[in-house]
């Protein structure tokens, strides 16, 4: 399949001089359409959804379609600090309330992590395991989610099966896997797609990204690298 049907604009990489978002709850899915910045724009069709995509640059950050994309190889800038997006817990909220509901253990575990939370969580579990093996399981700053404000892990009361493959064999977890989607949730990291996505299966790994895309990435059994056909 061609790729890169089109590029419009002119790719500029900074480090901007941006400081952290203090207005961070205000964060919108979409960026805002006030741009004094030049951006790079890239139209491109992925063979699973044949659908074109638009891939944009701006600040560093790399948006597909409007979603913060962000893994092993696209980095994220160190002084992109947009906080906790308040839809998307709002939606995790919902989530985890409707779960009780139906006398499910789950609760939420973390959330938001800043570049260099995420910077001294890296430095700590590569003391600990070693580089290689940290690098399974764990994103090196600048490469996290949880920068984006958008994910979330999940666990239960119990804390028995909490961040292992083993989460997702448990009631709350094949709640997740079931559920997630008709939240605008999808589980980031699936079993069988750790080539794709470089990361081991993290059934508590929650991103969000609004239940059109959820619905889609749930139906299609896919990964956002996929969908996209970008960043594998
Ligand atoms: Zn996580």
């Amino acid at each position: 399949m061609k790729k890169l049907l089109l590029i419009v604009g002119v790719s500029i990489l900074t480090l901007s001089a941006c400081s952290e978002d203090s207005n961070q709850n205000k964060q919108e899915l979409k960026e805002k359409q006030s741009s004094s910045h030049e951006t790079t724009k890239q139209k491109k069709q992925s063979p699973q959804s044949k659908q074109i995509h638009e891939v944009k640059k701006k600040n560093g950050i790399t948006y597909i379609d409007g979603h913060v994309f962000v893994n092993k190889k696209v980095d994220l800038p160190s002084d992109y600090a947009p906080g906790e997006n308040r839809i998307a817990r709002n939606h995790l909220n919902k989530l985890i309330e409707d779960a009780r509901k139906e006398n499910l253990d789950l609760v939420f575990r973390s959330g938001y992590r800043s570049y260099s939370d995420q910077e001294q969580l890296y430095k700590d579990y590569v003391a600990r395991d070693g580089e290689a093996a940290a690098n399974q399981y764990s994103a090196k700053p600048g490469q996290s989610e949880h920068q984006t404000g958008l994910t979330f892990d999940v666990g239960s009361d119990s804390a028995t099966d909490d961040f292992r493959t083993s989460f997702g064999k448990t009631d709350e977890g094949k709640w997740i896997k079931a559920h997630a989607h008709e939240y605008g949730f999808i589980v980031r990291y699936p079993e069988g797609k750790e080539k794709i996505t470089g990361y081991q299966y993290e059934p508590w790994h929650l991103r969000y990204v609004g239940k059109d895309l959820a619905n889609k990435i749930y139906k299609e059994n896919t990964t956002l690298e996929e969908y996209f056909d970008y960043g594998k």
